[in-house]
């Protein structure tokens, strides 16, 4: 059986409360002194405290880490940026850890620490469930984000690109855990420092000095914690190490306030970015982010694919994200789970098929019986299903609303996007509206989250294959009789959501190369039988009670592949600044957090939320280079 779920660490615990590993024999923190070695070893011999000190406002700096366990030195970094780093900076934070901990053990190695337990609460809120990959956690408020990578360290530094300017080594001993201090760690450290990059580590091992100098830090020996003699610490390819900067020029006009649109503003917004959304229409996420309500859901391949992994990766952030990070108001967000039923004789081989061949946590997939199913939804169903807890539905239009109320956005409607030129400054003219209400607006960053509309794209840039895709919902508004008191949302061919009052919301269809967005009779018909055969009983109720219908019509975007485009428009110097986001297919819901996300990171030049080979597979360009 293969992934994506890794094994717990299995742990003992010391007569005085330390944690021991099983498998490598050593502690992951002295019990008496857990904090106070950090402190020394980490945050002093990377001299963090001077530096978070002197940053400028606004300034940026990624520590980089080998080993994140119980996350203590994390916590004491984020302590450290709180206290003396500039309010309006942002920490970002990157780990790997192959062995995550179980949450239960993490609340106890937390508990050994009153002094972090706030900052502790926050991480275990956002710490993720033991899949294998990338995974995103932000602390909006408190200017820092943690991007934690669960695996194997060479494998993590060679899928991913970023410039740390610490790097804390850290991990059981080398003696213990040979395999990770290996040879070819010391490289993959190197091509992640940035010029001016402290290095620091516990161990003094006379390899791990070696390894370091000649790959280019300048590595000297000092005093070690407590009872160690010695311990490492360098700088890489300079004398002192680098200050932390303000990025210059933290400015970006988005066209478009769908889920696209304002997930992008959000990302930038919370890390201090001024944005500025145009928006053709009257109102935010008038097309396709405008349906009453949708559903978080992803449907996994058998396979543990690029496109299964980059999907898996959205929901998890996306389900994070709703829940813990932006902060919104619950009649938004309803995390009541989702069944993917077994509707028909393939999808029931294919769900049997996923879980013969995969090993998911059963936070994130697991099989539910025929029973299961119908006890969870409160409904009597027709079939045994998928059940992915961390589903649900928001109302998609008020979501994008709550998002572009960041006091770093300023929505501009009304404002259709005609045509865009290069300045000869290196930016974007960008060309509002016609005749006498016509408007200019210049700006050096710009995203374009406009869905299906390419029209305005400047010449250089070559059209992307994207696919119109009609589909309809539509409300059933029911007599109270009739309305089924159902727990969580069921996905099949179709799906059906749990009721906001008297109105249920039911859909999609699905015609592939149509833009046509009139609501009609017929996709409500169909919407309604598609209904009926994901929860025949009801059939009988809303033939006595007959639901008034009501549909709603737009176009999805999508991509020959099914992936959406994230990144630069135009590769190369000539494209500079001008970014796209779009084809968000049926998944916009789970996919635009990631990808608000992903485009932050690429201006910023912070890890990113997935691995590069998955970057490379959602950028814009792969249709021009096949
Ligand atoms: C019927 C239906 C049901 C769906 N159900 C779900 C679901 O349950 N779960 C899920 O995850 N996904 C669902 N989706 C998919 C999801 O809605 C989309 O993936 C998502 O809304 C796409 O967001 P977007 O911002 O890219 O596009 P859009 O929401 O279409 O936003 C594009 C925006 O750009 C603006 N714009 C375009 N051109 C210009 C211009 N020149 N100047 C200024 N502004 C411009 C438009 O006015 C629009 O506001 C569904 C889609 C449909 C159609």
């Amino acid at each position: 059986m293969k992934g994506p779920q890794l094994d717990y660490a299995d742990l003992s615990w010391s007569d005085n409360g330390a944690p021991i590993s099983n498998a490598y024999g050593d502690i992951y923190f002295s019990k008496e002194s857990g904090p106070e070695e950090t402190d020394y070893v980490f945050l002093t011999g990377n001299r963090l405290r001077e530096r978070f000190s002197n940053a400028p406002p606004g300034s940026l700096f990624t520590i980089a880490e080998t080993g994140f366990g119980s996350g203590l030195n994390f916590l004491m970094a984020w302590a450290l940026w709180r206290e003396c780093g500039p309010a309006d900076g942002h920490l970002h934070f990157t780990s790997v850890e192959f062995c995550p901990l179980a949450r239960e053990d993490l609340v106890r190695c937390h508990q050994a620490w009153p002094q972090l337990a706030e900052f502790a609460r926050q991480l275990r809120a956002q710490y993720p469930a033991p899949m294998q990959g990338v995974h995103r956690c932000r602390f909006v408020d408190q200017g820092v984000t943690l991007t934690l990578y669960l695996g194997d360290v060479v494998d993590w530094l060679s899928d991913c690109s970023f410039k740390a300017d610490a790097w804390f080594l850290d991990g059981f001993s080398p003696k213990q855990n040979p395999e990770m201090w290996s040879e070819s760690l010391f490289p993959l450290i190197a091509s992640h420092a940035a010029q001016g990059c402290t290095v620091a580590t516990f161990s003094a091992a006379g390899f791990i000095r070696r390894g370091l100098k000649e790959h280019g830090f300048n590595v000297s020996k000092a005093p070690g914690f407590g009872y160690k003699r010695d311990m490492t610490v360098g700088v890489f390819q300079a004398e002192e190490p680098n200050q932390p900067a303000a990025l210059p020029h933290k400015e970006a006009v988005v066209i478009g306030s769908g889920l696209s649109g304002a997930n992008v503003a959000y990302a930038l917004a919370t890390r201090g970015w001024k944005v500025t959304v145009l928006e053709a229409a009257d109102r935010i996420a008038p097309e396709a982010s405008g349906n009453p309500q949708g559903a978080l859901y992803i449907k996994p391949g058998v396979e543990w694919s690029i496109n299964t992994r980059i999907h898996a990766n959205a929901f998890l952030y996306a389900e994070r994200f709703y829940s813990e990070i932006a902060n919104l108001p619950t009649p938004i967000w309803n995390p009541c789970g989702v069944l993917q039923l077994a509707h028909n004789d393939k999808e029931a081989v294919r769900q049997q098929k996923f879980f013969q061949h995969n090993r998911y946590p059963d936070e994130v997939i697991r099989p539910f019986t025929h029973q299961e199913a119908s006890e969870l939804a409160g409904v009597s169903l027709p079939a045994s299903a998928m059940y992915l807890p961390g589903g649900g539905w928001l109302i998609p239009p008020q979501l994008c609303a709550h998002m572009l109320q960041h006091p770093n956005i300023e929505v501009r409607l009304n404002s259709p996007v005609t045509a865009l030129e290069r300045t000869d400054e290196g930016g974007w003219l960008i060309h509002i509206g016609s005749g006498e209400s016509a408007q200019e607006l210049e700006c050096a960053i710009l995203i374009l989250a406009t869905a299906n509309n390419q029209a305005m794209q400047p010449a250089a840039a070559s059209a992307l294959p994207l696919k119109p895709i009609r589909g309809q919902v539509t409300t059933l508004q029911v007599e109270s009789a009739a309305l089924p008191q159902l727990n969580t949302v069921l996905c099949g061919e179709g799906y059906l959501m749990p009721p906001i009052a008297d109105r249920l919301v039911t859909g999609a269809t699905f015609k592939p190369n149509c833009a046509d967005a009139q609501v009609t009779e017929a996709d409500n018909n169909a919407n309604l039988e598609q209904l009926l055969q994901l929860t025949p009983a009801l059939r009988d109720e809303l033939s006595k009670h007959p639901p008034t219908l009501q549909g709603r019509a737009s176009v999805r975007s999508a991509l020959p592949d099914y992936l959406p485009a994230i990144g630069p428009l135009i590769p190369g110097q000539g494209g500079k600044g001008l970014l796209i986001v779009t084809a968000m297919g049926s998944k916009g819901l789970a996919l635009a957090p990631l990808a608000g996300e992903l485009v932050a990171d690429m201006l910023e030049g912070t890890p990113a939320p997935i691995e590069d080979s998955l970057v490379q597979r959602v950028l814009p360009n792969r249709f021009s280079q096949e």
